[in-house]
């Protein structure tokens, strides 16, 4: 506990001795690179900008060309008469009533954070409204109010002594926004604290310190890091419209797989309204919607939220095993794809990949990219498709971020353009041990393992279209992903549909992508693998090139940390990615349980997902040990993972739990 006031008088008064100076009451108008101007005080120059304008951090962005989605909401307490509380009674949280309370000066302070916000526009709120407030709204207040009486009957007969409604900002994830701006070298920024700036205040200044001085997060930031946002989030309507979900849900119940309810239908694939015809129930990401799951015929496709199986479980499990035994589509339009092209693409992609993509063309090399640590910045494949021209191809969520992580790895003396063409394909993953026999009804072009081998990428006649196939998988099943000019997708869609009913196909969603890419211990940047994590601890040694020439980025932390591995008694990483099964089915497993090994914490679950093949939860997630993570000790180690209190059973293992040698993707 502390007091906001006096820490920033200690802050104010430190200012001179630290060789800082602090000016105040002054408007910034024109943050640029390098310099701040100041109405009064013409140039402040600078080398390194924050943005920490609270609820103005969004115009203060636009500024400087930066994007800063966040708007103003109002917040609302009122505060008691004094009814003689003492001033030891602790903060009392209802989220279910949608209250806090707390002893003020013997009064008693009751705040909301209702389900339907009041966002409150900038342009109403006065440029000197700093500490100010908003007129009274009892009506609104009122439906929290009756909750509070009823949880604290003693509210009852208390005289209200305040209203306050002062404005918060609140972003579109209800998470800070942090970190460096992808579109603006030194321009960080601190802001959208959504209710809780005061409490995340002395965290959110030590990390973005850190980062400042060091050039990286201290830690994984990644949900908080300011590149996880597009530009059309910057849009006054879908952020008006989704701040008033968003305060809400600080104390709303945060289901498993919940999805947002405003805002929706920002970005659809060219394919959306077809999936939505057959039972689709979309989810969104990154503004996109997908299909998570198609409901069965004449079953409404809407989510019924639980902790437990929820009701797409079993629609969701015949998708699944139509990928694992016949075929599936999925709609993977949301890729971010970026064309890398110019005489030096190779040489620099080549810097940034921790695999060799010096292949010849028509080779897809799965990589990752690392930072200077040795950490995976991204997770993704790049597909040489002529002599200079690549196309890189990562997950939706990381689009801003990957496209920021490449352009400040290019030389700037280097001949490479990179045109970001997500918008201009769609990709229809066609998945499953019949994809070649449904496939080859629909292209004369031979798809043939000797023809067309596991990592190859092939331009192919398909419907009327011509479309380049791309042998990847995410599910571990014999399969090619279409990527098509986004004109061309729907007659190809068509066809696939009506050629498949014969092999069994299915449509399916991400909700059995995930249970499917669990089972082959498939990777989720962002979860299983972040900036922290190396490629050796997250077992994907296999996807980096030591020895190419001239060497790539993370390269010489690599270096040290296999040397590291010879003082370790078992020869392997104190730290490593391993993959459990619960032994009972029942429990469900979502990320973040803690795991137990030997009755000690060693580690918490990254991902976790029902795996309908193996038959039960299945969860990924880091586990330590001083002695080294090895295949011994997980074997002599009694392994158990937490959930909601319990502890069950689990089997480690460091290879996938469904085909680990892959045979059944290079058939
Ligand atoms: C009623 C209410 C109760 C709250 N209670 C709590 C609580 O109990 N616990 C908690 O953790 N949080 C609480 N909060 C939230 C907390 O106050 C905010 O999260 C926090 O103040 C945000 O801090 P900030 O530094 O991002 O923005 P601010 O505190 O808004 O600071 C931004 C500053 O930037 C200045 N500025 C803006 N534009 C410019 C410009 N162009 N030039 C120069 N200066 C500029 C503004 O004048 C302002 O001083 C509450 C908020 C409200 C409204």
């Amino acid at each position: 506990i502390f007091e906001n006031m006096r820490v920033c008088g200690i802050e104010t008064k430190n200012a001179g001795t630290s060789g800082t100076r602090q000016v105040s009451g002054v408007k910034v108008e024109v943050p640029s690179l390098g310099s701040g101007e100041a109405s009064e005080l013409k140039t402040i120059s600078a080398e390194i900008v924050v943005n920490c304008a609270g609820l103005w951090g969004h115009q203060v962005g636009e500024m400087a060309g930066v994007n800063v989605p966040l708007h103003a909401a109002e917040h609302f307490y009122i505060v008691t008469e004094n009814i003689g509380l003492p001033s030891t009674l602790p903060v009392l949280r209802d989220p279910s009533g949608w209250i806090y309370a707390k002893e003020d000066a013997g009064k008693m302070l009751v705040g909301c954070f209702e389900p339907k916000s009041k966002p409150r526009p900038l342009n109403t709120i006065p440029e000197d409204f700093s500490f100010g407030q908003f007129e009274e709204d009892w009506e609104h207040f009122e439906p929290a109010m009756l909750n509070a009486m009823h949880r604290i009957p003693k509210l009852e007969d208390a005289g209200i002594h305040t209203f306050f409604n002062g404005p918060e900002s609140f972003t579109p994830d209800d998470r800070y926004i942090l970190g460096e701006a992808p579109e603006l070298k030194n321009f960080y920024v601190a802001a959208g604290l959504n209710s809780i700036g005061i409490q995340s205040a002395g965290g959110a200044g030590k990390v973005l310190s850190e980062w400042i001085v060091n050039g990286y997060p201290p830690i994984d930031l990644w949900d908080a890091d300011i590149r996880r946002f597009h530009s059309f989030q910057g849009n006054s309507r879908y952020l008006k419209e989704r701040t008033e979900e968003s305060l809400g849900l600080l104390y709303a119940m945060h289901w498993p797989f919940r999805q947002p309810e405003t805002s929706r239908g920002v970005r659809k694939s060219v394919l959306h309204d077809r999936l939505e015809k057959t039972g689709a129930c979309f989810g969104e990401m990154s503004g996109w919607e997908r299909a998570n799951w198609f409901a069965p015929q004449r079953t409404e496709a809407r989510y019924e939220y639980s902790y437990a199986r929820q009701n797409w479980f079993e629609a969701s499990a015949a998708e699944h095993q139509a990928a694992r035994e016949k075929v599936a589509l999925f709609d993977m339009s949301s890729f971010a794809k970026f064309v890398v092209q110019g005489r030096d693409a190779e040489k620099v992609l080549n810097r940034i990949c921790a695999n060799d993509v010096a292949v010849p063309s028509g080779k897809a090399v799965y990589t990752s990219w690392l930072n200077e640590r040795g950490g995976i910045e991204s997770d993704l494949t790049v597909t040489r498709l002529q002599e200079n021209v690549f196309l890189v191809v990562t997950a939706g969520a990381s689009q801003i971020r990957d496209l920021a992580w490449l352009d400040k790895n290019i030389p700037d003396d280097a001949h490479v353009t990179v045109t970001d063409v997500t918008s201009g394909y769609a990709v229809l993953s066609v998945m499953g041990p019949e994809s070649r026999n449904l496939l080859s009804k629909l292209t004369p072009d031979d798809l043939s393992n000797e023809a067309f081998p596991f990592g190859n990428a092939q331009e192919i006649e398909i419907g009327y279209a011509r479309a380049l196939a791309l042998r990847m998988t995410y599910v571990g099943e014999l399969g090619w992903e279409i990527y098509a000019p986004t004109e061309f997708a729907q007659d190809i869609y068509d066809k696939i549909l009506a050629a498949g009913t014969e092999h069994g196909l299915k449509l399916a969603g991400m909700h059995a992508l995930n249970s499917l890419r669990m089972e082959k211990a498939f990777r989720h940047w962002g979860h299983d693998i972040v900036d922290e994590d190396t490629p050796l601890e997250a077992g994907l040694g296999f996807a980096v090139k030591f020895d190419k020439p001239g060497g790539f980025i993370g390269r010489e932390a690599l270096m040290r940390q296999k040397d590291e591995l010879s003082k370790t008694k078992s020869g392997v990483l104190k730290k490593r990615l391993v993959q459990f099964a619960l032994e009972n089915p029942e429990p469900m497993l979502y990320h973040n349980e803690p795991i137990w090994c030997n009755n000690k914490i060693v580690g918490d679950l990254t991902s976790g997902m029902y795996g309908h093949t193996i038959g039960t939860c299945l969860g990924m997630g880091y586990v330590s040990h001083e002695d080294g993570v090895s295949k011994e000790f997980l074997e002599s180690s009694v392994f158990e993972i937490e959930v909601a209190g319990e502890r069950y059973g689990a089997r480690p293992s460091l290879r996938a739990f469904y085909d680990p040698k892959s045979k059944r993707v290079r058939m």
